[in-house]
């Protein structure tokens, strides 16, 4: 995937169900409809590992499992690790929880003044509008109240969020996510997005959304109509692996852009999936040629049974390393750990700073090469023309 990796390449069609009418594939409400939900129709597809085949029964006390056919299609049906695999059929490994895992990860319950809505930053809130998403992300961060599938029982509640935020002249900015925002209907999202635009204090908002990946069938002109009507609005989605980039992806980004609707994307490091510097390096330059900027790599939460997808930090910052200078500023994230209990993100950057004295920044370029930088007060003129200029040192 090098020069050759143009948007024309990428992965289209109807893959196992080419025998579907065109218009029944391209209708996002036939493909939640026939979207896989039980261990009968993934095998009718692909042979599951025992270990999968009880995790899946074990799926309905912890996170549904459902995958539309679109996104199904993107399986490799042969290979027992393919990446996309990983992220969507249940493994054995959710059935076990580590000792330093939790139900609550990233401590969202303790930051709730109304249910539903969650005001940890100063002047940001993450407003859950929808337990419900078009697939489920076997280590998504909110599995205890997403798909309803444990005691959680969150009844997602517009008006006391609208109510927090009508009072709160604080909030400038808010993050609608969930489950996926966008899987509520027109009616429904031109409504919250009217009473959010109609709040003098409310700058612009944000969607958190997979159902591009999952579900580009959804961002047809009714919902681009909605986002030109109640913008700024901006969206982040979530893509993982470069094979989730395919032609029908690419052709929903560019409706939202030419909507006016700023695209990032986050991506979550799991282990087998994205922890390789050269798969997470096509990725972010296939997010490009979408007009998608890389906006966070999360280190995986400590989700209960997810210890099988968690890749080690340190291989987070290795791609990091991997990317910046060598490739697109634009095509770096930012590298994040959500601190467990409730400390929010935690920008997490390889080192280049080597020391910083009175006089100098020492430091280090993206090819480990030593440079020097003068702290010029007071004795400035007089080191700077002494100074002779500094070679650059190998390491
Ligand atoms: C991630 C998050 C936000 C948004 O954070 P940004 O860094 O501004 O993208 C806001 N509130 C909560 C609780 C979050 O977890
Ligand atoms: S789309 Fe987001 S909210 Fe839904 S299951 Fe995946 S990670 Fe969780």
């Amino acid at each position: 995937m090098n020069s050759s990796d143009k948007p024309s390449n990428w992965y289209r069609g109807q893959g196992h169900w080419a025998d579907v009418p065109a218009e029944n594939w391209l209708n996002w409400k036939w493909q939640l409809k026939n979207r896989i939900t039980k261990v009968e129709q993934l095998e009718q597809y692909l042979e599951l590992t025992p270990d999968e085949k009880a995790a899946c029964y074990f799926s309905n006390q912890k996170l549904a499992l459902a995958i539309t056919p679109y996104f199904f299609n993107l399986i490799d049906v042969n290979d027992p690790n393919c990446p996309i695999r990983r992220q969507i059929i249940p493994h054995g490994g959710e059935m076990k929880t580590a000792p330093e895992e939790l139900l609550d990860p990233v401590g969202e319950d303790g930051d709730m003044p109304v249910k539903g809505l969650v005001h940890r930053y100063p002047d940001r809130v993450l407003f859950l509008v929808t337990d419900r998403c078009a697939s489920y992300c076997r280590y998504c961060t909110r599995s205890r109240l997403v798909s309803n599938a444990q005691d959680y029982n969150f009844h997602p509640e517009f008006e006391s969020g609208l109510k927090y935020i009508e009072e709160h002249p604080e909030v400038r900015d808010v993050l609608l996510s969930g489950g996926d925002p966008l899987l509520l209907s027109n009616k429904k999202l031109d409504y919250l997005l009217g009473r959010l635009k109609a709040i003098p204090h409310v700058e612009f908002v944000r969607i958190g959304s997979r159902i591009p990946i999952f579900l580009p069938q959804r961002i047809d002109e009714d919902l681009c109509e909605i986002f030109k009507k109640h913008g700024p609005i901006w969206m982040s989605i979530h893509v993982n692996h470069p094979r989730e980039c395919t032609q029908e992806l690419y052709q929903a980004t560019e409706r939202l852009s030419f909507s006016g609707v700023p695209l990032g994307n986050q991506s979550v490091l799991l282990k087998g999936v994205n922890d390789d510097p050269d798969v997470m390096k096509s990725l972010v330059h296939r997010l490009l040629m979408m007009r998608v900027r890389p906006y966070y790599l999360y280190q995986c939460d400590l989700i209960t049974g997810s210890r099988h997808l968690r890749a080690d930090v340190r291989k987070g910052i290795e791609i990091i390393q991997h990317l910046r200078g060598h490739t697109t500023g634009y095509a770096v994230p930012q590298f994040v750990i959500d601190a467990p209990g409730g400390g929010g993100k935690v920008p997490i950057n390889p080192d280049y700073v080597e020391e910083i004295t009175d006089d100098e920044v020492i430091m280090r370029n993206f090819e480990g090469r030593q440079y020097r930088y003068p702290l010029v007060a007071g004795r400035k003129a007089v080191n700077i023309d002494a100074a002779p200029t500094p070679e650059p040192l190998l390491v």
